[in-house]
């Protein structure tokens, strides 16, 4: 049976705090691969500061050589606002007879109940939250009954269980990074060099660019 970890966010830019959880949560879990999939719109959030091809490239970069590292474009390829569930439901089709694992920080996890369709979510997948540096495990009081301690509970049921994973601490943000840019930082040792070099050349979330892709995401709305 292939097990399949899902990592969704942003990635406005990828960073040293999405990539470790991630190749640690696949090797505790024994997922075949998990896949990086970069939001074109998040629900729950602010527009991002880069361009849906720019998160991808620096992605790709990101990933390049990494076999078990995925880089899945599903979201940014569907109109509308990029909810998980549609995304596991796509998956699910693509993939039948796998078992999807969703990895998220305790800070997404704060506000599961607010997710589109959540309930379906844990229908479709598995939850994994991995712990994150200033973020404290809340369990939100509709899913408590659905986290285990034990990963190999995981194994007897096919989705609607919660994990919490212990994962090296990293107090690295894309927020942090993006204000960085902005003022001309040094960005070396908080996000792999390919990533950086792309940010770098293409001079992303220096004010200049800030300020086009507040100009795109303006005509993107007013477009509808
Ligand atoms: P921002 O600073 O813009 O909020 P972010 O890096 O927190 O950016 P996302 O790119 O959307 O946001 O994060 C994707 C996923 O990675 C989320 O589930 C988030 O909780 C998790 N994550 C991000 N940074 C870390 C980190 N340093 N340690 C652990 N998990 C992280």
């Amino acid at each position: 049976m292939q097990r399949i970890g899902i990592l969704g966010g942003t990635f406005d830019p990828v960073h040293f705090g999405h990539l470790r959880p991630a190749v640690e949560v696949r090797a505790a879990l024994g997922f075949d691969q998990v896949r990086l999939i970069p939001a074109r719109v998040s629900p729950l959030r602010d527009s991002p500061g880069a361009s849906g091809a720019d998160r991808l490239a620096m992605l790709r970069a990101a990933a390049e050589g990494e076999p078990d590292l995925v880089v899945d474009e599903r979201e940014l390829e569907r109109p509308g606002p990029s909810y998980t569930i549609d995304t596991l439901e796509s998956l699910a089709a693509e993939f039948p007879g796998a078992r999807l694992y969703f990895i998220m920080g305790a800070d997404a996890f704060a506000s599961f109940e607010r997710w589109y369709r959540w309930p379906e979510i844990l229908t479709t997948a598995h939850l994994v939250v991995t712990t994150r540096p200033e973020a404290a495990l809340t369990i939100p009081p509709a899913v408590a009954e659905a986290v285990t301690d034990d990963p190999a509970e995981l194994e007897r049921a096919a989705a609607g269980l919660i994990h919490a994973q212990g994962v090296t601490a990293l107090d690295i943000s894309a927020t942090a990074i993006r204000r960085t840019a902005a003022a001309g930082g040094d960005l070396r040792y908080l996000m792999p060099e390919g990533a950086r070099r792309y940010l770098e050349q293409h001079r992303l979330y220096s004010p200049e660019s800030a300020a086009r892709e507040r100009a795109r995401a303006d005509g993107n709305r007013s477009a509808g």
